[in-house]
């Protein structure tokens, strides 16, 4: 559940009276937005210096007044929804926890990897030829991939960094390129 959302305390918000047409700044103290509706709510009275104490309904926010507010709830809004996405993206985006490559505290991607082990798990996808699990190789052309291939290898080496080179799982992927074995048993 979302609680009233607090703008901001001691906040000067400008006003434009309704009843008199001042321009004003008034001390509205705390601005929250309470959860039923989408207009702020202020601790204290909008007051006049002429007309004297208003209600919402008699007071117009200035341009100024405005983008005073604006500036409150998109400071507001961006820590909150970072908190709230990054409860939101554990498990299935980035997160911090520990890396499962390095056991390092940081942020991880979704392989459970930080930056430097994520790296390592590209080179080493593009070491095997796994392209199709490279974000690296991702969209590069089938005739260049060699090249990146090579160029990741002269740079970094050919040695496996991430990946145990035990017998790959991936290695599923039967190709059902058998001979075709018509069995062409002749019929009655
Ligand atoms: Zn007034
Ligand atoms: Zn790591």
């Amino acid at each position: 559940m979302i609680a009233d959302r607090i703008y901001g305390h001691d906040m000067v918000i400008n006003f434009e009276c309704q009843k008199c047409g001042a321009l004003f700044d008034c001390d509205v103290g705390t601005v929250t937005l309470p959860e039923t509706s989408d207009k702020p709510d202020f601790e204290k009275e909008i007051i006049c210096p002429k007309c004297g104490s208003l209600s919402m309904d008699e007071v117009l926010l200035t341009e100024i007044g405005q983008s005073q507010l604006t500036e409150m709830s998109l400071g507001f809004d961006d820590d909150d929804i970072l908190d709230f996405e990054d409860d939101e993206l554990n498990g299935f985006g980035f997160y911090e926890a520990g890396c499962q490559g390095c056991d390092l505290f940081s942020t991880l991607n979704d392989f459970g990897l930080c930056e430097e082990c994520a790296g390592k798990l590209e080179r080493d996808l593009i070491r095997q030829r796994d392209w199709n699990y490279s974000a690296l190789a991702y969209g590069v052309p089938a005739e260049k991939r060699e090249a990146l291939r090579n160029e990741i290898i002269g740079r970094y080496g050919g040695k496996l960094e991430l990946i145990s080179p035990k017998e790959e799982p991936d290695r599923k992927r039967k190709k059902k390129r058998r001979g075709k074995r018509k069995k062409s048993r002749g019929k009655g």
